[in-house]
């Protein structure tokens, strides 16, 4: 991120995305990424963390057993515990299909740079070297949330997506981890 010296590692993703042995029965937490890291950028990242893993669960709890024991067994108790250091996460839209949901909007700018930093580090951690280069955040999660609702998709987007996808299929998976836990 920066020319400072390593002062400290920080994990790639963060260390709170990985649920500990004896809460799942599996250890995930074995062999996780790190990088060098600063002071400066590993606190102001260690703020983001929490920010960032709750994001990514709004999706992502629907997918796997993982993300449903974060969500359900990490981030809605610790939401009811401290809910002032929970409440900024999502703009509460107001309700829709007869109050029955909510709209919550997220701090695309927050969470890009999330994406953004954790996007650098796994590129050093595979190169030994720095991506200087802008990174944009795409996904089509973003669309996602009401399956009963028509949500327009943004066409340019979903393009640059399946560009992306098929630009990358040849690329070799990276990482020990099994997927889609
Ligand atoms: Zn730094």
């Amino acid at each position: 991120m920066c020319d400072s010296p390593e002062t400290s590692r920080e994990h790639a993703p963060p260390l709170c995305f990985f649920p500990q042995a004896n809460d799942i029965g599996r250890d995930l937490r074995r062999n996780l990424v790190t990088v060098p890291s600063c002071d400066r950028h590993n606190s102001r990242k260690s703020k983001d963390d929490e920010y960032f893993r709750a994001v990514i669960l709004m999706t992502a709890a629907q997918d796997s057993d993982t993300g449903r024991h974060q969500f359900f067994r990490k981030f809605i108790p610790a939401s009811a515990r401290m809910p002032h250091a929970h409440r900024s996460f999502f703009a509460d839209k107001g309700t829709i299909a007869e109050g029955k949901s909510h709209v919550l909007q997220i701090d695309r700018q927050r969470f890009d740079g999330c994406v953004d930093h954790l996007a650098r580090a796994l590129f050093f951690a595979a190169f030994q070297r720095k991506w200087n280069l802008p990174i944009n955040a795409i996904s089509p999660n973003f669309f996602s949330g009401i399956a009963s609702d028509n949500v327009l998709m943004h066409q340019p987007t979903m393009d640059t997506i399946q560009v992306s996808r098929q630009f990358l299929a040849s690329e070799t998976v990276r990482g020990r981890k099994p997927r889609g836990v």
